[in-house]
Formats: structure tokens, sequence, C-alpha cells
């Protein structure tokens, strides 16, 4: 176990050279544990001044980095997960310090992202290029080359997970990078300039510039970065792939969501209970993948029954940890408050929540149900980004399709189903990017690529896999022809 302490905190600078700048009088953030209602570090609010000094380091680097092997690089990123898997317990820590997940949750983060890790060791097979004559004594070859300097903006809810959907195939490519992480969960992002520094990432590869509103849009300005990578709610990405594409940068912006889980009574009860109430509830409903939505085909009555002797059973601090601020907190039971006002039918109800036993104070709430909800109130078209689930009754899959295709988002959707053909309709006709047959947070692990459609995302192609690495290269083209004139050659036979 970890011993890992709020108390083991203090004021960050921007890593850049693999090193801690300190900024001086630049405005300081405070980052506040969730856990304890309390500041446990500082990191600077930097401008773009600050951001133009890890550019500088970060453009040298690139230099050397993108001409250095990339069985090198990928060397060190077996390093890199190592690193990371000799110290999970005391990263784990941090997240939840930081994010107020429970450790499980924040184990489990931890090895999806490193799942990206290995695919970026992959990478020497990967990108080994493509070769054809083309012609009759013509040759092209096609290589994946680095695109120079690189950014990503992450936010608060994954903050080892999203950065290493970004880092290891954007580092292993031969980009140098400069990481934006969440300015109310920027802990761990330190941590993992640690490792990387341990791994023997040369200086400037790496860095990390801490900032809110600011930082962003100066990453957006900044002519010397080529590429940004942006995860967070579909208001800010929207504003970020506009930005940056207007500055002649190319950009992926992943958004929020509102994910349907459909419920039809041939269901397997005890696995769709429990499928529902993970995908809602886990990380305490703060995660793009969470589906806050059950719509019930015709009678669902016997698993909704299951689903609330499960969701009794939750414990909060065990099987849910806190919600990030105080301000996350007052949106979701503000949520909750206008669904009772407008006639929901509580099934379960998560305010004033008791705080744990092991905890004297944190932004608790618990799991809540909301039975009979109407397809156009606000908890059934927002992202409420808590552990709310709202159950809307419909009669016909078509109707329950509609409802799915008329969101404004398309992250992923689900279907709980013993029937073939329910789950091909579904399938087939659901508008989201990541589908689940009876499983209700369906993220695609590597070598698949993660990604959703609509509003959930700006730009073309997916963040990891393949699709990732095709984001952070250029394809060159070189096409060959050697001149028969010279006989030089003959004297050889
Ligand atoms: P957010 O959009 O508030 O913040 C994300 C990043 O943008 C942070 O680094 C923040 O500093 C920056 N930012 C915030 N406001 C800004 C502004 N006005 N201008 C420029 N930059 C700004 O998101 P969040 O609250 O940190 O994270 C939760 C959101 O992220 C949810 O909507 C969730 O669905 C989404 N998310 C999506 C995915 C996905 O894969 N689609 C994954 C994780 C989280």
């Amino acid at each position: 176990m970890s011993d890992i302490k709020f108390q083991d905190f203090h004021d960050y600078g921007n890593w850049i050279n693999n090193e801690d700048n300190k900024t001086g009088s630049i405005e300081k953030i405070k980052v506040i544990s969730p856990y304890f209602d309390k500041k446990i570090a500082t990191i600077p609010d930097s401008d773009a001044e600050q951001l133009d000094i890890a550019v500088k380091s970060a453009s040298k680097a690139f230099l050397t980095w993108s001409k250095t092997n990339i069985r090198d690089r990928a060397q060190i990123m077996s390093k890199f997960k190592a690193n990371i898997e000799n110290d999970i317990e005391n990263l784990a820590t941090i997240i939840a310090l930081d994010n107020g997940k429970t450790i499980d949750d924040a184990l489990g983060s931890i090895r999806r992202g490193v799942e990206v890790i290995d695919f970026s060791i992959s990478m020497p097979n990967v990108l080994k290029g493509e070769s054809s004559e083309v012609s009759p004594g013509i040759n092209c070859v096609m290589t994946h080359e680095p695109i120079g300097v690189v950014a990503g903006i992450t936010p608060f809810n994954f903050p080892v997970m999203v950065p290493l959907w970004m880092i290891p195939l954007a580092i292993t490519a031969g980009n140098t990078f400069i990481l934006k992480p969440s300015e109310q969960t920027p802990l761990a992002a330190i941590k993992l300039a640690e490792y990387l520094e341990k791994s023997g990432l040369p200086k400037g590869v790496f860095n990390v510039v801490h900032g809110s509103k600011n930082i962003v849009e100066a990453i957006c300005d900044h002519s010397q970065i080529k590429a940004v990578a942006f995860v967070g709610s579909s208001k800010v990405a929207e504003i970020v792939y506009s930005r940056s594409t207007q500055k002649k940068k190319r950009a992926i912006c992943l958004g929020g969501a509102k994910n349907h889980m459909i419920v039809v009574p041939d269901a397997d009860v005890d696995s769709t209970a429990k499928g529902l109430l993970a995908s809602s509830m886990g990380s305490a409903g703060q995660r793009c993948m969470a589906a806050s939505v059950a719509v019930g085909v015709e009678d669902i009555d016997h698993i909704v029954n299951q689903l609330i002797i499960e969701a009794n059973n939750f414990k909060l601090g065990k099987d849910m940890g806190t919600i990030i601020s105080k301000s996350s907190l007052k949106r979701i039971t503000n949520y909750i408050n206008e669904a009772e006002k407008m006639g929901a039918k509580i099934l379960l109800d998560g305010r004033n929540a008791t705080i744990p036993s092991d905890y004297s104070s944190g932004y608790w709430i618990g799991p809540t149900i909301l039975d009979h909800v109407d397809p156009n109130w606000a908890c059934a078209t927002e992202e409420i980004f808590g552990p709310v689930l709202s159950i809307i009754r419909v009669d016909t899959i078509e109707k329950a399709m509609d409802i799915e295709n008329n969101s404004k988002y398309g992250n992923a959707a689900a279907v709980f189903t013993t029937s073939g053909k329910v789950a091909k309709i579904v399938s087939d006709n659901a508008s989201s990017g990541m589908i689940g047959i009876n499983i209700g947070v369906p993220v695609p692990r590597d070598p698949f690529s993660f990604g959703g459609w609509n509003e959930s995302k700006y730009g073309h192609g997916d963040i990891t896999g393949i699709s990732g690495v095709n984001f952070w290269t250029n394809l060159k083209k070189t096409t060959s022809r050697w001149p028969e004139s010279s006989q030089e050659w003959k004297k050889y036979f």
C-alpha cells in the first residue's frame, strides 16, 4: 500500500527540460483535494510567455529526438511502463487524493492507460512503412514522419489515462510534447514527467505547462505547435478545435457525452442490473463513457427492481469516490431537484448522502435513480457528470432508437438483451462511435481506437490505436528511379 499523504505535495512550477521550473511571480492555482476539501498544492496559472519557454525547449529537443531510431524511442516507453507499474500504488493514491476516485478506480484507469504504452512499444512494427514498385523501375516508399512540437490538453476525470492516450503515441512517433493537464487534477501529470525522466527520455521531449483558459488559448495560437489533442467538455472542445484549426493546426478534440443503454425484457437480469449500475455510477458518473440514460422497452420492472437492490449495496468510499468540486456537486443536485419538480419518480436519492466513516469532509453524493423520465427533460438530454441514472420507458425499439439518435452527442450506446436480432438493430442504427452489447462501458481496448461521433468529437479520426498514430504523424511518399545511363555497374559483372 502507498503511504502518500496529502501533506506530501507542495507548490509546483512547470516541468521543462526534465525539471521543475519555478515560475516566480506568476499567479498560483490552488489544487483542492475533493476528499478533504483542502488545498494540497499549488500550480502556476501560466501565460503565453511560460508556454514559449516550453516550446523553445521542445523545438530544440525535436531536432535530435525526431532522428532517434524508433526502436530506441520505443525502448524508453518499455522503461516508462515498468516505472509506472513499479510505483502503481503511489500513482493511484495521487489520483485518488487529487481527483476523489477510489484507489481501485484509480488503479483500473492507470492499467487502461498502460495499454496505450503497450501499443506504442509495438510501434516499430506498426510504422515500418510501405513500399511498392509503382511503375517499371520506379519505386515508392511511404513512411510516417513526426510532425514537430505537439500538445495535449486534458480533463480532470482521468488524470493519467487520458494523458496516456496521447503521450506514448506522440512521443514514440518522434514528436516532442507539451501537456496542459486539468488545473483541478494536475499532480499525476508531474509524476508521469518524473517517470519519463527516470526512463531516460531526453530533456525537452516531454513538458508540462500548468494553467487554465489562458494557457489553452496560447497553445491554440502558438505558431510552433503543430498539432493539438484535446479531451474535455464539448463546449471547450469546439472552442479549441475552431481556434487551433484557424491557426492551421491539426486538431482532434473529444467532448462530452450522454450515453444510452437500451434494455429489453429478455435481458439477463443479474448481469444487466450490474451493467447498468457500473456504467452509470462507476467513477461517480464522472466519465465520458458513463451511460446515464436507460431506455426500457416495454416492461423492465424486474430488471429495475434488481438494479435497486444492487444500488442499495453500493458503498460510498468503497465502490464510489467523491465528486470533483463543490460546484459540480451543486450542479448535479440541481439536476435531481429539477427532475423531481418535473415529476420524475425518485427510486433512489443520493442527495444528503452520509459522509463515509473514514472521512470527515468531502463532496459526496450517493447513487441516484430517476424513473419515468421524459426524454426531453434536462436530466435526459444534458451531461450531468455525476452518479445519476435516468430511466425512460418506451414501448418499441424504434422509439428507443429515436431517443438515442436525437442526442446531440454520440460517444457510446449499449444494449442489454439475449436476442441477437435486437442487438444487431441497436448496433446498426445507433448514432455513436462505441457500441456495447451486454457491456455498459464499451471502451474499445487497444489496438482498437477510442472516439465518439457527433458533438462528442470535433476533428477526424480517433485518439488511440492506429488512428492516433496517424494523427501524430505526416505521411512521406518517396518515389525513386535510378538512371540507366551510367554503365559503371557493369564492371562488377
Ligand atoms: P473542461 O472542458 O472543463 O476542461 C478540459 C480542459 O479544458 C482543462 O484542461 C481546462 O483547463 C480547459 N478549459 C476549461 N475551460 C476552458 C475554456 N473556457 N477555454 C479554454 N480551455 C478551457 O472538462 P472537465 O470538466 O475537466 O472534464 C469533464 C468533461 O470532459 C466532460 O464533459 C467529459 O465528458 C469530458 N471527457 C470526454 C472524454 C472523451 O473521450 N470524449 C474523456 C474524458 C472526459
